[in-house]
């Protein structure tokens, strides 16, 4: 059964599906802005490749021993995310498909995303990810702009990012998709719209268009602290976030979360899961999972992984807060109510239920009692009403 299509809108909760998230902690040099997991190893590939993947699978075979969630499930996304997974081979990515496939029920339709750098493609590699499995790739592009990578301090191969509109039209793979940000402050809003439009012409499936934060702990957050860089230009990010959902319709793009856009029916499969609440497995260095009603966060630390796969950081979820600031990001309809009842006791729910009624009378959203949707308006105050729906004292 598909996870969503334009007849199952609007979205309710549903049972008896898993997603896998793998982390691959590698990169060829960790950019100043990046506030996950990782480690520039240069170009030269991770001399722990075979011990990770290995890892990974004793990972794996423990969290499906231990955990109530992996019993009578069926496995509809599976994820390769980092990290740059595409600086691995895509030999060992085929056989963790195909361990997968053989531990767990996949569903026939399962979407298996891969997350790649312009650096790795090639014709040839596309075709490699698609004989393993893969029917859906999302490319960390950021900017075509030489000024606006270097701000972000990318590794960047200038002739691979010329080469791929010729790579993406050969490739086998046809779910494809790009990160594209803005809001470097060297950068103009039309150097953005440049780049938009480039891809725009290229008809992919999907657009994540993020802008650019200060995260804290990153160099970009020192530097910025330090009076070395520019903070992002927040007057800029406010006027591309107003234009996008006009703009992006114009071109036939479906708005479905805060940052992301896409072909109709093209969602993410499995970033919708994180939105819907529906458990996942995650594996892998730094890696977080959501199995058994617990969160678990893996060592951010490679080494320390490789020695213990098994070790993670476990804690309760908060299922109030975390369907309000999850659920509550899509602009998409859903029914509220079959989220509430699925996860939280009835007082709680009644006052999630009392909560979108007043924000409803505040002109923010559409709720006829059971579909609920965002209008446009909500954008800009939707930090703070999320937290109206959290704080319901
Ligand atoms: S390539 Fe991606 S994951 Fe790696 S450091 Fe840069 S932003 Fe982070």
């Amino acid at each position: 059964m598909p996870l969503l299509n334009s007849r199952s809108l609007p979205l309710q909760a549903r049972n008896g599906f898993t997603g896998i998230y793998v982390h691959y902690p590698y990169c060829y040099q960790k950019c100043d802005y990046c506030d996950f997991y990782s480690e520039g190893i240069g170009k030269n590939p991770s001399t722990n490749e075979s011990l990770l993947f290995d890892a990974y699978k004793k990972e794996f075979l423990y969290r499906k021993k231990n955990s109530a969630s992996l019993e009578n499930t069926k496995i509809d996304t599976i994820f390769m995310g980092g990290g740059t997974p595409s600086k691995a081979s895509p030999k060992h990515w085929k056989e963790l498909i195909h361990f997968f496939r053989n531990e767990l029920e996949v569903t026939e339709d399962v979407e298996i995303s891969f997350e790649a750098n312009p650096e790795d493609l090639s014709v040839e590699f596309l075709a490699e990810l698609a004989e393993a499995g893969v029917n859906r790739l999302n490319v960390g592009v950021q900017t075509r702009n030489e000024e606006g990578l270097c701000f972000l301090g990318r590794y960047v191969d200038p002739e691979k990012y010329e080469n791929l509109q010729q790579i993406f039209s050969s490739s086998k793979i046809e779910r494809l998709g790009i990160d594209l940000m803005y809001g470097m402050p060297n950068l103009s809003r039309s150097d953005f719209e440049s780049d938009l439009d480039y891809f725009i012409k290229m008809d992919l499936r999907h657009m994540s268009l993020y802008s650019l934060t200060l995260e804290k702990g990153t160099t970009y957050s020192r530097k910025v602290k330090d009076h070395i860089l520019k903070a992002p230009d927040e007057e800029i990010q406010r006027e591309i976030l107003e234009f996008l959902p006009e703009k992006m319709a114009k071109h036939g793009y479906v708005w479905y979360e805060v940052s992301n856009y896409c072909r109709e029916n093209e969602y993410s499969r499995h970033n919708l899961r994180y939105w819907m609440y529906e458990p996942y497995l995650g594996l892998g260095p730094g890696a977080h999972g959501f199995l058994d009603h617990m969160r678990y966060g893996n060592p951010r630390n490679s080494e320390v992984y490789l020695r213990h796969p098994t070790n993670a950081r476990r804690e309760p979820a908060e299922a109030k807060s975390e369907i309000a600031l999850s659920l509550f990001r899509l602009f998409l309809p859903f029914e509220p109510k079959t989220f509430f009842d699925k996860h939280l006791d009835r007082s709680a729910s009644m006052e999630m239920l009392a909560q979108i009624q007043g924000i409803h009378e505040k002109g923010y959203c559409h709720w006829d009692g059971n579909i609920f949707q965002w209008k446009t308006s909500a954008l800009f105050s939707l930090d703070d009403l999320i937290l109206e729906l959290i704080d319901t004292d």
